[in-house]
């Protein structure tokens, strides 16, 4: 039995995929504040052109530049490996396999998408690019990519992650990049906050505002934003994951899995495992398809299907999404990563659709998970990827009860060991179970009251 399935770099893929070609009823359009259709010339300050064109785009199949492969080589293809380990602690009839993201340099999935980011807006002439972190992964992550095209980059990071999470600051430094807690006093959005409550541990959705401030308001034009989830472009790219993991499943003689599954913060690492997947339940294949997200920020579960927007000062357009409100500041659980008040409106037309069930699972089940891995296979996982984790025993443990040899896939979407303050918080007894209260889901409800309806657009085939 084979502990990892690697693949050779000639046989790396060379098209990513899109699922906007495959869905069974077409998107929402994303809306200006009024309630038309954006056009995408009315993007072209915050993203370079040839980024736009795969945002809304629905060919089925987008090849990878030659350039871009080059960069992807130095970790991928990325493993695949099974948890024999924890498989027999479980004692399950259940095979248990992990896209192993962890192995890029930055520590995460992240880079599938930064490296092709900074390469378009290089290949575009653009020469700075700003955005946005919570956890500090993507920051990292972006600084990284940015370095190895030769552009320069500039992170607002979320302030509660940047007091909790310094080292990831220091990354950022290492390949190059400026970054600063938001909200700050260098933009407007950030001031405005800080004025109101200059206590903040801030959000992604502030730091998203400041990011796009900056980058629309340099007058020069040769600055643009990239975000790191939740745009068609970012699951594009990751699209990555699932199409090695399918030819790794293929190579120990697995067929299509039983059940997929990966944390969902704004999507981008579980669509990236599920959305090749996803294509073949369109197509009939009978799967299971999970994004998990906390109790304590239960966008998918909760949060009503809207068009809403993007960051607090909405100065995004207006996705249909499931949202907890844009004004939603999250309490600081340790999964930053998965505080984002929305989702990849690709993700949540497949949750209406009933492509995709989501589950919200609370962090302490979730931390007892990352130790039970620990100490069965070894790694140390980044807070959220312990969602996925715990999603997967649960799984395993419920084939168990059915007698069933089911076959379990998730994406492992980075290493922990930056992420020392959360695992000391939980061992030390600090941390406790956190369900967001309804009276918040009301509050979202209430924020998002006088948006456009977003209608619900589902065959009832799933
Ligand atoms: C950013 C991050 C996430 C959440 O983002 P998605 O877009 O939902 O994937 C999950 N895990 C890790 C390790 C991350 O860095």
């Amino acid at each position: 039995m084979d502990h990892k399935i690697l693949l050779s770099e000639s046989d790396i893929p060379k098209k990513w995929y899109n699922i906007a070609a495959d869905l069974p009823t077409p998107m929402l359009p994303p809306l200006t504040a009024d309630g038309t259709p954006i056009s995408p010339e009315s993007l072209a300050p915050v993203f370079p052109m040839n980024l736009i064109e795969q945002e809304v785009s629905t060919e089925r199949w987008i090849d990878i530049p030659e350039e871009v492969l080059d960069i992807l080589y130095r970790w991928r293809p990325a493993p695949l490996r099974r948890a024999t380990y924890l498989e027999k602690y479980l004692d399950t009839p259940a095979k248990i396999y992990y896209k192993d993201e962890s192995v890029s340099p930055p520590g995460s999935h992240k880079p599938n998408t930064s490296v092709p980011q900074a390469w378009y807006n290089k290949q575009f002439g653009i020469e700075r690019m700003t955005t946005e972190t919570g956890a500090g992964q993507w920051g990292s992550a972006l600084s990284f990519a940015c370095s190895l095209v030769g552009i320069e980059c500039r992170v607002f990071m979320v302030r509660i992650s940047f007091d909790q999470k310094p080292f990831r600051k220091i990354m950022m430094q290492i390949w190059g990049g400026n970054c600063v807690a938001s909200p700050s006093t260098e933009t407007a959005a950030g001031r405005q906050v800080l004025d109101a409550n200059p206590d903040t541990p801030g959000s992604l959705g502030i730091a998203i505002s400041e990011a796009i401030e900056a980058a629309v308001s340099d007058q020069s034009g040769k600055t643009r934003y990239g975000l790191g989830s939740v745009l068609n472009h970012v699951m594009l790219h990751q699209s990555i994951i699932g199409l090695e993991a399918k030819k790794q499943l293929e190579m120990v003689g697995e067929g299509l899995p039983d059940v997929v599954i990966g944390c969902a913060g704004g999507g981008s690492n579980f669509a990236g495992l599920a959305f090749p997947f996803t294509q073949d339940k369109i197509n009939g294949a009978d799967i299971e398809i999970i994004p998990v997200e906390p109790t304590a920020c239960p966008t998918l579960t909760k949060g009503p299907f809207s068009y809403d927007y993007g960051d607090i000062a909405c100065m995004t357009p207006l996705m249909p999404m499931h949202s907890l409100g844009h004004s939603f500041i999250p309490e600081p659980i340790h999964a930053g990563g998965l505080r984002y008040h929305g989702m990849s409106p690709l993700v949540c037309q497949c949750v209406v659709e009933g492509l995709h069930t989501p589950q919200a699972l609370d962090q302490m089940e979730c931390y007892e998970s990352a130790l039970l891995w620990a100490r069965t296979e070894g790694s140390i996982c980044a807070p959220e990827t312990s969602h996925a984790i715990a999603a997967a025993i649960r799984e395993a443990k419920k084939a168990k009860e059915e007698g069933k040899e089911k076959t379990i896939i998730f994406t492992y979407s980075g290493h922990g060991l930056m992420d020392m303050t959360g695992y000391d918080a939980y061992l030390s007894g600090k941390l406790s179970e956190y369900h967001l209260p309804d009276e918040e889901i009301a509050r979202a409800e209430e924020c998002l009251k006088n948006h456009p309806q977003a209608e619900q657009r589902k065959t009832g085939k799933w």
